[in-house]
């Protein structure tokens, strides 16, 4: 194939214990999904169906990247969150089967512009800007469900510089895993690739040039990122 100009390069995690990648495709995310959370942003918790926004693939980054401070913000927030490595795809995927197509999971954070998003809401526009910025997708190594099996319980922590800033459990997700899966595959049909950070705690802050954050989840190890000057 002929290109114009060479294509980006092809978005991908660390895996855990293996030099091989993850093939991110694309980046799914899950709206409010911890009664704390919920309650921290103003709304009261429901069983509401759940909602989702996305970020690019390209928005990935790693442990010990150093983020620049994004553009056209003064309230950067951290969102730490437990991430799905989707390895088998589908369409309407039954809840029993939904964690057969998970390949593993990883921690991470979903970067968020606090402030533009507030005027979204506000305005009734797309969240887009607030949430799929570059640099917006913190992703640690993926560990396969192999070595890790499917987590559904377990602490959910976050410190910036050393303090803990969010301190939550799996086990208060509102929406579950394999729910979240079949729910997600009845509008889009999932492919090998895909990424859906689950929705994060109560606790959520702001984040400053010169600031260290780590995640950490109960059996996925703890994924480290700096906040660089504003680039
Ligand atoms: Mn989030």
């Amino acid at each position: 194939m002929d290109y114009v100009f060479p294509p980006a390069p092809q978005a991908s995690a660390a895996v855990e214990g293996s030099a091989a990648r993850f093939p991110v495709r694309r980046i799914f995310c899950v709206g409010r999904n911890y009664a704390a959370h919920v309650r921290e942003m103003g709304k009261d918790p429901d069983r509401d169906p759940p909602f989702f926004f996305t970020k690019h693939a390209g928005a990935l980054v790693e442990h010990g990247a150093t983020v620049p401070y994004p553009p056209e913000t003064e309230d950067l927030h951290h969102e730490a969150e437990l991430v799905v490595a989707i390895g088998t795809g589908g369409r309407d995927i039954a809840e029993a089967d939904a964690l057969s197509h998970v390949w593993g999971y990883a921690v991470g954070n979903d970067l968020t512009r606090r402030d533009l998003q507030a005027v979204a809401k506000k305005q009734g526009r797309p969240w887009d800007w607030a949430k799929d910025f570059d640099a917006s997708a913190v992703v640690g190594p993926v560990h396969p469900v192999a070595s890790v099996g499917h987590p559904d319980k377990g602490f959910i922590r976050l410190m910036v510089n050393g303090e803990t800033r969010q301190d939550g459990d799996l086990a208060e997700m509102i929406w579950t895993v394999p729910e979240v899966i079949s729910i997600l595959s009845q509008s889009m049909k999932l492919e090998p690739g895909d990424l859906i950070m689950t929705g994060t705690p109560a606790g959520v802050g702001a984040l400053v040039p010169g600031d260290t954050c780590e995640i950490e989840i109960e059996g996925l190890g703890r994924v480290e990122f700096a906040i660089g000057p504003r680039g």
